[in-house]
């Protein structure tokens, strides 16, 4: 652990997504990292026009945003950023890094993110500057192979959370079949759904 008065830094913690919904997967990822690295808070930042999903549609941003506040609202270490989704248009990570630096100038940032997500960092525009602006966390995600080779050294730490096989994807399938999402998403944001009639299927009878 590091030493608080010898460097008096805030230590930012920043979990991008989709969120459609938020699950406990992204929680549980978020509260380990925080108490691993020792993290003062995490904000999460739900994507405006998510780039990488543009072959379905995405739920509407206030829903999204919604739902984040409410999985997050209980818990005094979390936060919910709508930079990404007040910005309007695509999501670039480098914007959403650039933007959190300048409003948070003392913080350290880390940037949290599933292995699925983080194999294609190299990949992302800007990758150096990114490594500039965060530190990255990757995140053990069920299914997704943790280790990439092509990492730079130092920028990036690899950890080991408790693996929850839940994925947005899955929920939206099972709201839309009309199975249960108690207990993959917390309760108030079963409730979001139903209310919003989010991911139902307009062929399957309402219930
Ligand atoms: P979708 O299935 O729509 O892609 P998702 O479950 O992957 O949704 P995202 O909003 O895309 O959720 O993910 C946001 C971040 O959380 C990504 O970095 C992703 O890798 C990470 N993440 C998502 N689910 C898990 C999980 N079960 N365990 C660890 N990390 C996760
Ligand atoms: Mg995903």
């Amino acid at each position: 652990m590091r030493d608080r008065i010898a460097d008096g830094k805030r230590r930012l913690g920043v979990m991008g997504g989709t969120f459609d919904p938020i699950h406990h997967g992204h929680l549980v990822a978020a509260s380990e990292v925080a108490a691993r690295f020792d993290l003062d808070e995490v904000v999460f930042v739900p994507t405006g026009q998510p780039w990488q999903k543009g072959h379905r549609s995405v739920s509407p941003a206030e829903d999204r945003y919604l739902m984040t506040v409410i999985a997050t609202a209980s818990n005094p270490q979390f936060s919910v950023s709508r930079i990404d989704i007040d910005r309007g248009g695509k999501t670039y990570t480098i914007d959403t890094l650039r933007e959190l630096r300048a409003e948070y100038a003392d913080a350290d940032l880390f940037f949290i993110t599933g292995a699925d997500a983080l194999a294609q960092i190299l990949g992302w525009r800007d990758a150096g500057e990114l490594f500039s602006l965060a530190h990255f966390i990757g995140v053990t995600r069920p299914g997704h192979v943790l280790a990439d080779p092509g990492l730079p050294q130092g920028g990036v730490s690899l950890i080991e959370v408790p693996a929850l096989a839940i994925s947005s994807t899955d929920c939206r399938a099972r709201v839309a079949r009309g199975d249960p999402v108690w207990y993959l998403v917390p309760d108030g944001v079963v409730r979001y759904i139903n209310k919003r009639a989010l991911y139902r299927d307009p062929s399957q009878p309402t219930r």
